[in-house]
């Protein structure tokens, strides 16, 4: 099958968060099945060259409307992790990518439709007609809007579009200029079952337009999709997802394990994995050394995540008190998404100071990311609501015992120790459903009693963990199978 994935990131070039890596994971597992994958990304100032292998102008002078006017753009084409990548590049005075960053522009709702319509005319205009156009969240939402109101009667009339969900909360919800900018009818499309948003009057929003006009609408783990459907998780879309229920389905993502894998690892001192457990003991002594924390009898509660509202920071504030409470040590990496959380954290690090036990790390770092994986015994995941969820993935294969709440990916992919229904060697971590500092204690006191009173059945969780299937392939087929199922 040729398949076009359409993004706003793809780890390790352009990565913010959890949808880089799933786009990234997910190309890697179709390509190295045999199908023919690319990748089209804006070319972003902030992009890493350096990581992008035989970097060349691939296209020149694509002529792209907007508004009234034609925006000249060239095409620039590498390898990514084997990946064929190719980066649209407008030369106007807009700079729509040159802005140091990915997002948090006022226009992202202009500079992303800008992308949408980009992308369809480098297509057209290259004869590429790909069987399926996999587009992610709502920068690209207006791909299938577009494919099916303008390009389908130029020519594109091959592909199928399959739009995933990985974040409802964004929604590229605007007034009516994007639609108009990139050549569509505001009056036509701004219906209530179409564009218009629910709640705003006259405001397009975009996301929902993805929804209409998709072929295969999916989000990122079966438990999500339930939840986008019956809860407030929906987040104003229920009405539409209803409507559209029928093309709605949940296919959980998997980590890429060339760069979430503790045996090849080159950021950590010892390589392990579930045959050579000691190695990950050198590995904690490392991080302690690192971070300046005393080597002690007591497990590393940790914490990597964005510190966002919906990660629970409030939660993650409980955790790390909890665990100094209870004679463990705590380290969390995060970076802060408002001022108000970022002053929560400087709080805490003010205070732990100095502490032989507690580190914060207010800051975005991979390498550093994965040491603490390597290092850390327990990986505490308290949000609100969750998609899917990497991390929780990522510190099973690390050998590091997940404490989450129960909801999105996470419910799909941590299994309780003391409370589920699995098999006994399937078991991998401990889930609390209440988001309060009562529901999480729950949870983290059973992992850490365990810790300090059971080690060879904490261990035996470790391996538990390291021997879950959390790749791509499974994931993958699943989503073989939607685009054969809407394929022309
Ligand atoms: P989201 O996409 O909502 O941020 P995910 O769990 O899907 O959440 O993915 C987050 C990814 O980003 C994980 O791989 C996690 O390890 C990584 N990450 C989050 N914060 C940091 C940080 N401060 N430094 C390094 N990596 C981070």
């Amino acid at each position: 099958m040729y398949i076009t994935q359409v993004g706003a990131e793809c780890a390790p070039v352009a990565k913010v968060g959890g949808l880089g890596e799933a786009i990234h994971g997910l190309s890697r597992a179709l390509a190295e099945q045999g199908h023919q994958v690319e990748v089209i990304l804006p070319k972003y100032d902030c992009l890493r060259p350096d990581l992008i292998e035989g970097l060349h102008r691939a296209y020149e002078d694509l002529q792209v409307p907007f508004y009234d006017q034609w925006l000249a753009c060239s095409v620039e084409s590498g390898y990514v992790d084997g990946i064929h990548c190719f980066f649209i590049d407008p030369h106007s005075d807009h700079g729509f990518y040159q802005r140091g960053r990915i997002y948090g522009e006022v226009d992202d709702p202009g500079r992303f439709a800008f992308f949408c319509r980009a992308v369809l005319e480098f297509l057209l205009k290259t004869g590429k007609q790909p069987d399926i156009i996999h587009c992610h969240d709502w920068h690209t939402a207006l791909v299938p809007v577009l494919r099916w109101e303008v390009y389908e009667a130029l020519g594109l009339k091959r592909p199928r579009v399959c739009h995933t969900l990985h974040n409802l909360s964004h929604q590229g919800v605007a007034g009516e200029y994007p639609l108009r900018a990139v050549g569509l009818d505001p009056a036509r499309l701004m219906t209530s079952d179409r564009l218009l948003d629910r709640d705003r009057p006259h405001a397009a929003n975009l996301l929902k337009g993805a929804l209409v006009y998709a072929d295969a609408v999916t989000t990122v783990s079966p438990r999500h999709a339930w939840e986008i459907l019956h809860t407030d998780q929906g987040m104003g879309l229920q009405e539409t997802l209803h409507t559209h229920s029928h093309k709605l389905r949940g296919v959980i993502n998997g980590i890429d394990e060339g760069t979430w894998n503790p045996r090849t690892d080159p950021h950590i001192v010892q390589t392990y994995g579930p045959e050579y457990l000691p190695g990950k003991a050198r590995d904690k002594r490392q991080l302690r050394r690192q971070l300046g924390l005393e080597e002690a009898a007591k497990p590393i509660v940790a914490i990597v995540s964005r510190l966002d509202r919906q990660k629970g920071v409030e939660l993650m504030r409980h955790t790390i008190h909890y665990a100094l409470e209870n004679s463990c040590q705590t380290v969390l990496l995060g970076s802060a998404s408002e001022p108000w959380i970022d002053e929560l954290f400087q709080e805490i690090r003010r205070h732990s100071d100095g502490s032989a036990d507690c580190r914060l790390i207010l800051e975005y770092d991979e390498a550093l990311s994965h040491q603490i994986h390597a290092g850390a015994d327990i990986m505490v995941i308290p949000s609100l609501y969750e998609p899917c969820g990497l991390t929780q993935m990522t510190a099973m294969q690390y050998g590091v015992v997940p404490v989450v709440r129960r909801v999105g990916g996470l419910a799909d992919s941590v299994f309780d120790a003391n409370y589920s229904d699995q098999a006994f060697e399937e078991v991998n971590g401990f889930l609390f459903d209440d988001p309060t500092p009562a529901g999480l204690e729950s949870a983290l006191r059973r992992a850490i009693r365990l810790w300090f009173r059971y080690p060879a059945y904490f261990r035996q969780l470790r391996l538990n963990g390291m021997h879950t299937d959390n790749s791509w392939s499974g994931p993958a087929q699943a989503y073989l199978d939607i685009f054969e199922g809407i394929r022309a």
